[in-house]
């Protein structure tokens, strides 16, 4: 009986690389690698070894024969992905090196296979950011240099997103903690904690005592809805409200009183379906979690018992991947119904395809949901399609948000106590860095900053707030790849440190 990935995949690709058969794709090769919601193993041509699932570091592989309940159905979403896409050929060995050409590079383009040649001293490079983006950077240095790294974390705890942004009923993904921090403890790698580049330090003081700095320092900002009302309160950042149940420092533990039956969240990304998940759960199985003390029991004495997540275009554009999706069809404390207020989302819904989230949400309920009336009873998610917010109403604390429906032109009004935006971050200017204000990213070329030599970004700074935790595995490795490049160039040229500049780096640190 064959493997399937299941809800967790986190898409980092360990199991791709140990597979002996190529049966997982797409791989980080392959085109839409990056652009699934997840990986999936071929059943007709995995041989049952379970290597992908001894080395996934999320618990995401299972044999199907193991598949209970709602999870049976990853079975069929596995191999139902290989009836529309001819995956790449099986990867090739690496050729031997041949005697007419020379081991080493000729100082053309670079023969090695990312390992730099032994003659280059040991590089020293700074990583900004302990979150997922930096630590596969890490991953990738120790792999594949002999590099001494000091990794700067403004916080004093490590991980970034994957302690403070994941949610904590996936406790299968926080698990890829205990890879960062295998490398944490690795002897190559010092941690420091409590310093902000920008703040503590600067990007021209790290540069002057390490040969590279690699910034992954993510998307801090959250991108705002411009509308009016929405600095009242009550209308809040979904993201802030993530940190909050996390226990993140920046938050205080009262930020958020759950005192309204309705709670709207705008956008319907996997952050938007997180939050909502969470604040219908019940506080009895969160307590079982990570969930923060504070928010756990803000959480038993809530008086919410209606989310509605709203979409500004209709279900087949929907930005949660099908996984998160599924798991709000059979949550244990709440059902899911969609708002059937315009008849694209039926047409949509009921229209053959692929299996999307339009294929999970055909057998939801419908309902012409009356928004005159409270919350119907019970604890219940409503997905809202074709729906832009116009103005969040209020008199100093939101009492409800208007959206216009689709191309309608007429609007609707929501009566909610609190409204949480999910549309999504972006990144923050970083001192003595450029930066692109529309996308709120550095400008770089595969890593490389441009303008500032021994400058590289990877993560959310680099390519924007999208994928998950694993998509940072090839993307770190794309930077490092370009890095090394230019070490073996002399782009980035690499000194073997005097005592001077030593003496330089002790004081810089400490
Ligand atoms: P996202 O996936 O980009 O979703 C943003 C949502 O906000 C979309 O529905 C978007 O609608 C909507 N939106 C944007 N601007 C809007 C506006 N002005 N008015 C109304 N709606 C607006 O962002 P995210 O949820 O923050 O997630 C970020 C990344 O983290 C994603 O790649 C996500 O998969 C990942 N993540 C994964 C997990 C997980 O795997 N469990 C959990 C959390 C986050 P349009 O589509 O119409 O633009």
């Amino acid at each position: 009986m064959a493997f399937a990935i299941t809800q967790n995949c986190c898409a980092d690709a360990t199991c791709v690389t140990v597979c002996p058969v190529n049966c997982i794709h797409p791989t980080p090769d392959e085109p839409d690698f990056g652009t699934t919601d997840m990986l999936y193993v071929d059943p007709r041509s995995c041989i049952n070894c379970g290597a992908c699932a001894d080395a996934c570091p999320v618990d995401a592989v299972l044999p199907i024969s193991s598949l209970t309940g709602p999870d049976r159905v990853y079975a069929e979403i596995n191999a139902s992905w290989f009836d529309t896409v001819t995956p790449g050929p099986a990867p090739q060995p690496t050729p031997a090196p041949r005697a007419d050409r020379p081991t080493f590079h000729d100082w053309g383009r670079p023969q090695f296979d990312r390992t730099l040649p032994a003659r280059f001293p040991a590089l020293r490079v700074a990583v900004v950011g302990s979150g997922p983006a930096g630590m596969y950077a890490v991953e990738d240095l120790l792999l594949h240099t002999d590099a001494q790294i000091t990794v700067f974390e403004r916080l004093h705890q490590p991980d970034g997103l994957v302690r403070f942004g994941v949610a904590p009923d996936h406790p299968a993904t926080k698990q890829v903690a205990d890879t960062f921090a295998r490398l944490r403890r690795h002897p190559r790698v010092t941690m420091r904690y409590g310093v902000e580049v920008g703040r503590d330090l600067t990007h021209e003081s790290l540069a002057a005592t390490h040969d590279a700095v690699i910034h992954a320092v993510g998307a801090a900002a959250d991108r705002r809805l411009d509308l009016a009302g929405e600095d009242l309160t009550g209308s809040v950042s979904a993201t802030r409200f993530v940190a909050w149940y996390n226990g993140h420092p920046d938050v205080p533990g009262d930020a958020f009183r759950l005192d309204s039956e309705r709670v709207v969240v705008v956008g319907n990304g996997n952050v938007a379906l997180d939050v909502a998940r969470i604040l219908v759960s019940d506080p009895d199985a969160l307590a079982e979690t990570t969930v923060a003390r504070h928010a756990l029991a803000e959480l038993r004495r809530s008086k919410v018992r209606e989310v509605v997540v709203l979409g500004r275009r209709g279900p087949e554009h929907a930005a949660c991947t099908v996984p998160e999706l599924l798991a709000l069809t059979h949550l244990p404390t709440a059902s899911l119904v969609i708002d059937d207020h315009d008849p694209r989302i039926a047409a949509a819904l009921d229209a053959p395809g692929p299996r999307d989230c339009t294929a999970v949400l055909h057998d939801v309920a419908r309902e012409a949901v009356d928004w005159s009336r409270p919350p119907a009873p019970g604890r219940r998610i409503v997905l809202r399609f074709h729906s832009t917010p116009s103005v969040i109403d209020g008199d100093g604390v939101v009492q409800a948000i208007r959206v216009r429906n689709g191309d309608r032109g007429t609007d609707t009004t929501i009566p909610a106590g609190t409204v949480l935006s999910a549309i999504g971050c972006r990144g923050i200017a970083q001192p003595g860095l450029p930066f692109d204000e529309e996308s709120g990213t550095v400008p770089h070329e595969a890593g490389r900053v441009h303008g500032v030599p021994g400058a590289y970004v990877v993560g959310w700074i680099k390519r924007g707030p999208s994928g998950g935790i694993g998509t940072n595995r090839r993307c770190a490795a794309e930077t490092v790849g370009t890095l090394l490049d230019d070490v073996a160039t002399g782009v980035l040229p690499v000194a073997r440190p005097s005592s001077r500049r030593l003496s330089r780096r002790r004081a810089a640190l400490s």
